[in-house]
């Protein structure tokens, strides 16, 4: 037991927000930081190379595939996961430190690190992470945004396209789905959520 007067902090939640690219999850999240600047967001490690303006340790911890490789053999990752060729993963012990340090933390990551997550700390209702999905307002609004936004070649839109396609079939398996018509009331939506308060009521 812990001495007499010390103060244990009730631990924190853990959430995890996943979505289909372009969705906007790197918008709404942009906004996060600013409205719950509370709500430690983690930061994964990478093997691919970082896009003009982002930062190591920032954006990313940018690390080679031997590195990835040895955070995954040394049990250091929660999850970890391929998505387009390159590796992204969560390091463990830094969540755990929030956590216990009662802070309420979110993952945002792909649809298959979130079933990781899932089955390795189980469903919300014994105590487990809420798994939030992002949705577009439609599949046809997605099309819209992958293709609006690129200059890719067609072969890469269609994968991409079709990649999309498999991870909002992954939507059933969320406690919650918020829809993002407007990045403000997403945004908003997602406080409402995490926020501690938030987080405590049922649901
Ligand atoms: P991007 O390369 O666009 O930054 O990220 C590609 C995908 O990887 C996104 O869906 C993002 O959510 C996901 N991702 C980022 N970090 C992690 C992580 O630590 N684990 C998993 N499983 N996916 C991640």
């Amino acid at each position: 037991d812990p001495p007499a007067g010390a103060a244990v902090p009730t631990p924190g939640r853990l959430f995890v927000l996943s979505g289909p690219s372009a969705v906007g999850k790197s918008t709404v999240m942009a906004r996060l930081r600013v409205l719950e600047p509370e709500l430690w967001l983690s930061v994964s490690a990478t093997t691919r190379t970082p896009r003009p303006g982002e930062r190591d340790g920032f954006s990313y911890f940018f690390v080679s595939r031997e590195r990835f490789a040895e955070l995954v053999d040394g049990g250091e990752m929660l999850e970890w996961a391929e998505f387009a060729g390159n590796c992204y993963g969560t390091p463990a012990g830094p969540v755990a430190q929030r956590l216990a340090d009662g802070q309420n933390v979110l993952l945002e990551i792909d649809v298959q690190g979130a079933r990781q997550v899932r089955a390795k700390l189980g469903p919300l209702g014994a105590g487990g992470p809420m798994l939030i999905f992002l949705a577009p307002p439609s599949y046809e609004e997605l099309a819209r945004r992958l293709v609006g936004r690129g200059t890719e070649p067609e072969p890469v839109r269609a994968a991409r396209l079709a990649a999309a396609r498999a991870e909002l079939a992954a939507e059933p398996e969320f406690d919650r789905t918020i829809v993002n018509h407007d990045v403000e009331a997403a945004t908003a939506e997602l406080v409402a959520l995490t926020s501690r308060s938030g987080a405590d009521q049922p649901s």
